[in-house]
């Protein structure tokens, strides 16, 4: 079954806001004429220039993060329906950098689906083992517990509307890229789970980005894998060029 490839850029905590205009404006005008889904994930303070640099454009806006609740007494946080009121369309749940360094459980990130799912946002689940798990052989246990922990609180049809990121953590940010193959069969993996528990219809529709030191150099081979629908780009989606030398991959 054919899905419609999804490449996002997560720009993490850089820009200033001169920056992240300009990054906008060079990535659409650099990928206006590619059949994709593209996205850029500015810092939450300048979703919304970014969404007005970008209005008219084919190029949608997500957001890195988001609270599980909708409103209320949580300082410096922000909630699914102000991210959906500044223009986003998507949202990053349980990145590996938000696991890691900010403690995120599996639960917390299933909340964060739900949340960003009632506000009308489509969340990117992100999944992915550590350089110690995969070599003590435990990437599908791993694996398998983000992804039903991470849409146990959303029903089936939210779930087709949802969006896995599978993104080793060895490989974020290190230059080191997973192979073709290695990510095709953690895909694949998690497709499978999707089957088992969600049917055909579901499995297949979802789309599965890999993330991991995606570079225009290893873009095409790792799309051109069977269940690779996308990238989830950092570090190159810095760089109008290389982001869009990825997208055209
Ligand atoms: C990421 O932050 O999701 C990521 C994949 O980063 P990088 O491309 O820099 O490895």
């Amino acid at each position: 079954m054919s899905r419609r490839t999804l490449i996002a850029g997560n720009w993490k905590m850089n820009t200033t806001l001169d920056d992240a205009r300009d990054l906008a404006w060079a990535v659409a005008e650099a990928t206006e004429d590619v059949e994709v889904d593209v996205v850029v994930i500015p810092p939450a303070c300048f979703l919304v220039p970014v969404a007005e640099a970008l209005a008219g454009s084919h190029v949608t806006i997500g957001a890195q993060n988001l609270h599980a609740e909708d409103k209320g007494a949580f300082t410096g946080e922000v909630s699914g329906p102000m991210l959906a009121s500044a223009g986003c369309a998507w949202v990053l749940c349980g990145h590996s950098e938000r696991r890691h360094i900010f403690g995120e459980t599996n639960e917390l990130v299933g909340d964060k689906v739900a949340a960003a799912h009632r506000a009308g946002l489509t969340p990117i689940l992100c999944v992915g083992e550590t350089l110690d798990q995969r070599d003590d052989g435990v990437t599908e246990v791993v694996v398998k517990a983000q992804v039903e922990t991470g849409l146990a609180k959303i029903d089936a049809g939210a779930v087709e509307r949802t969006v896995i990121a599978y993104e080793p953590v060895w490989a974020i940010g290190t230059g080191r890229t997973a192979t073709p193959e290695q990510a095709q069969a953690v895909h694949a993996f998690i497709r499978g789970l999707l089957r088992e528990t969600y049917g055909d219809g579901v499995a297949d529709a979802v789309r599965i980005q890999y993330g991991g030191s995606v570079k225009p150099d290893n873009a095409t081979q790792l799309m051109s894998q069977e269940d690779v629908d996308g990238a989830l780009v950092g570090g190159a989606s810095l760089k109008a060029e290389d982001f869009a030398a990825i997208v055209r991959a």
